[in-house]
Order: C-alpha cells, then sequence, then structure tokens
C-alpha cells in the first residue's frame, strides 16, 4: 500500500556557491516542502561496532554529546532519546513494518557505499508531500578516514573528531541544510582535526531554533521508541588526493542523500 521511492541529489556545490550572504538553510523535499519533525524528542540507537583503536566509552560520549549540543540553546525545544545500543546494522526504512525501524549510528568499516570522499552521511525518510521527516540513519565512513576523539593524529595519520562530524550531522536529521556561514557547524566544508563544529554558531542556532521553538513543541510524534524523522544528508570532507600529513589544504565536499517515502494514501 506504500510506495518507498528513494531520491538522490547531490547538492554540494550548489550550496558552496551559494548567494545567501548570511542566513541558515532548511533542507527541502523534492517538492519543495521544507524537512523537519513532526516531533520534538528525537529517538537513536548506537551500534557499538567501533573502530580499533578507540575506547568504547569515549566513542559513546562523543556520540551523545553530540546530540545534546544541539539541546542546549534555551529557544529551542528540540530533544533526543538515547535508547541505547543496538546490534542492527540494518539501514533505511520498511514502510510495511514502520515500528521495526530505528535510527542507528553506525561505523562502516569494511565497505562504504557512497562517495568515498564523504566522512558520514546521515539518510533521512521522509514525506515528500509533507517534509515530514520519519526517520534517518546515520553512518560514518571509517573505510577512508581515522576518527578520534579529540582531533589529533594518531601515528601520523590525519583524524576526524567524532563530535565535530556528528554534531554537524546531528544538524541534517533536524532538518538544517548547509550554511554560507564559514564559522557555523552546519558549513559545507572541514578539516581534519577540526573542532570548531562541536559548538554550534549563532547562525547555527537561529536555524534550529527557527525549526524547534520553546513554544512549538509538542511530545506527541517526536520522542517515542519508532521517532519520526525525515531528513537525509550525507556529508563528506575529502583530501586532495594524497591523504598524507605534507597536505596542508583539505577540499571538504557535503554529498546530502536523499530518501523520501511517497505515500500513496497520505
Ligand atoms: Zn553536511
Amino acid at each position: 500500500m506504500n510506495v518507498l521511492k528513494r531520491l538522490v541529489l547531490i547538492l554540494c556545490l550548489g550550496v558552496l556557491f551559494s548567494s545567501h550572504a548570511n542566513a541558515w538553510v532548511q533542507t527541502q523535499s523534492p517538492k519543495g516542502k521544507s524537512l523537519h519533525w513532526r516531533g520534538n524528542n528525537i529517538g537513536f540507537w548506537i551500534n557499538p561496532e567501533f573502530p580499533p583503536g578507540l575506547g568504547a566509552g569515549d566513542v559513546f560520549y562523543a556520540i551523545r554529546a553530540s546530540f545534546s549540543t544541539w539541546t542546549i540553546p534555551t529557544c529551542t525545544c528540540i530533544r533526543f532519546k538515547d535508547n541505547g545500543t543496538t546490534t542492527s546494522r540494518v539501514l533505511g526504512y520498511d514502510v510495511n513494518n514502520p515500528d521495526a525501524n530505528i535510527n542507528i549510528i553506525l561505523f562502516q568499516q569494511t565497505s562504504w557505499g557512497h562517495d568515498s570522499r564523504a566522512v558520514a552521511i546521515t539518510s533521512n525518510v521522509f514525506n515528500e508531500d509533507t517534509g515530514e521527516v520519519v526517520a534517518f540513519d546515520m553512518e560514518l565512513n571509517s573505510v577512508n578516514f581515522t576518527f578520534s576523539i579529540d582531533g589529533k593524529p594518531r601515528n601520523n595519520v590525519r583524524t576526524m573528531d567524532i563530535r565535530n562530524v556528528v554534531t554537524h550531522e546531528v544538524g541534517h536529521v533536524i532538518g538544517l541544510d548547509h550554511s554560507p556561514i564559514r564559522q557555523s557547524t552546519m558549513y559545507v566544508s572541514g578539516q581534519p582535526g577540526e573542532l570548531d563544529k562541536r559548538d554550534l554558531h549563532s547562525d547555527d542556532i537561529e536555524g534550529l531554533c527557527a525549526l524547534y521553538p520553546t513554544n512549538g513543541c509538542t511530545e506527541e510524534g517526536g520522542g517515542t521508541t519508532t521517532p519520526p524523522t525525515d531528513k537525509g544528508c550525507g556529508c563528506s570532507q575529502s583530501t586532495d588526493g594524497t591523504g598524507d600529513m605534507s597536505s596542508l589544504v583539505w577540499l571538504s565536499l557535503f554529498i546530502l542523500l536523499f530518501f523520501g517515502i511517497r505515500r500513496l494514501h497520505p
């Protein structure tokens, strides 16, 4: 009775050269609807199969802190529900069994099915007619990147700080697109070792609170075991191709992937 429609849009460079002067951006569905969660309490599960060399407790903390960062501004009602761990690696969304869907954060360590320059990808499932998000999954690319909890090089390999990356991805989870503000968490590019995106810029906060203002809260539909989320974005950071310590300039691209649901019987 439902048809799952997957749409893949690559929106990176268009954002990079956007003429916007100084404004956050809300992700749009292919039909021009702004992506948003119906509720304000979005659940997530962490798959604890972490890359070697990282302390599990440190990684859990980094991921959870990345979500919590978006709840700090007093102008927003957004909340996240930490549902603990899952052994599942099943991504996507089963429209025939919606209660079985969970929002997973996991590290891909053996194969990466996306652009190799993408350090992470967040996929949102949403109703393309309304923009309402019903689910998300977040994949971190441990195939092409080395992650850390401090952004410092390890064994002469530059690392991607988990909080720096995941905080940006959480912005996509809630419906934000890339911002033209270079200092913002939602800026389109980043660098190995970068920590700046751990903390929200005023531009990020303005977007957050416009989408989920304190007086716009409703617990309904957002904070259950099957959180309604509908946004998908994948972000990547890439090198100039060398990937070694002598390469000082890294070009970062963030690739947005949208997985839309078309409901025949809305
Ligand atoms: Zn991004």
